[in-house]
């Protein structure tokens, strides 16, 4: 049997379109056998209108445990999305600890005070090249600041299609071995298919370097609505096995394990 998992999922606890529960039966038809909720919180935001409240944070984990002992049809684990900030790495650990998570999903959407994924004006005019190996390296510093088990969309500065004019092959590949050293999980995100790029993170050309690196891989859907949960998923694991893979990783109570992809 498959054993699949999508963990990475937006509800109306933050800027998801429908309540958990009802993602549940659209990821039992996806075939799922976990699946994973992942609210946005970004504590350092000006504009958190796509966030949940941080003091929200104790309803949604209580939201998830009832809905968890509801269902015995699929295994429900409690994340969270946490957009990463330079130099905020103590109040945002001391933040996470409070809570019981399954995992923690670290996200770079911020180069600076701007948002890399809102409009294409943020690239206009800008040096590609510097913006791809700045991009790349806030993910390495939130790789390397031991919060987070998960890596999201991980070369989410290719959303507009603005292709640095040096191939970033080498990014990838020191992203890849900083993840590997610091024991951090990237994802494959079909969602990329839904964005202005048309395809998934990270860029398919590169992820056999993951592999090579050793770095435990997850696919997951950001889904924003219960429609797209395990969404291009057969296409994703194709390209995954392709790349070498034939395990990925789990999380329960942050503890990793690797399940075998059949
Ligand atoms: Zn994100
Ligand atoms: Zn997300």
């Amino acid at each position: 049997m498959l054993y699949r998992t999508d963990y990475h999922i937006h509800t109306t606890f933050s800027d998801g379109k429908a309540e958990p529960r009802d993602y549940i039966l659209p990821a039992l038809k996806a075939g799922l056998s976990e699946i994973g909720f992942s609210e946005h919180i970004a504590l350092f935001a000006e504009n958190t209108s796509w966030c949940m409240d941080p003091g929200n944070t104790g309803n949604y984990i209580r939201y998830l445990d009832n809905l968890r002992k509801e269902r015995s049809d699929i295994i429900i684990r409690t994340g969270l999305e946490v957009d990463y900030y330079p130099g905020k790495e103590k109040v945002t650990g001391d933040y996470l600890d409070k809570f019981d998570l399954d995992y923690r999903i670290g996200s770079v959407h911020y180069l600076g005070d701007m948002s890399v994924d809102n409009g294409p004006e943020y690239y206009e005019g800008r040096n590609i090249d510097i913006l791809f190996e700045n991009y790349f390296n806030m993910v390495i510093d939130a790789v390397s600041s031991g919060l987070f088990d998960i890596i999201a969309h991980c070369d989410l500065i290719r959303i507009f299609g603005f292709k640095p004019a040096q191939s970033p092959e080498y990014l990838y590949r020191k992203l890849a071995r900083r993840m590997k050293e610091a024991g951090v999980a990237f994802e494959v995100n079909t969602n990329g298919r839904n964005r202005p790029i048309a395809d998934f993170y990270p860029d398919r050309r590169f992820l056999s370097i993951f592999f090579e690196e050793g770095v435990p891989i997850c696919v997951n859907s950001d889904a924003h609505m219960p429609e797209r949960v395990g969404q291009y998923f057969d296409e994703a694991y194709e390209l995954v096995k392709n790349a070498g893979y034939t395990e990925m990783a789990v999380f329960e109570k942050r503890v990793r394990k690797m399940k075998k992809i059949t």
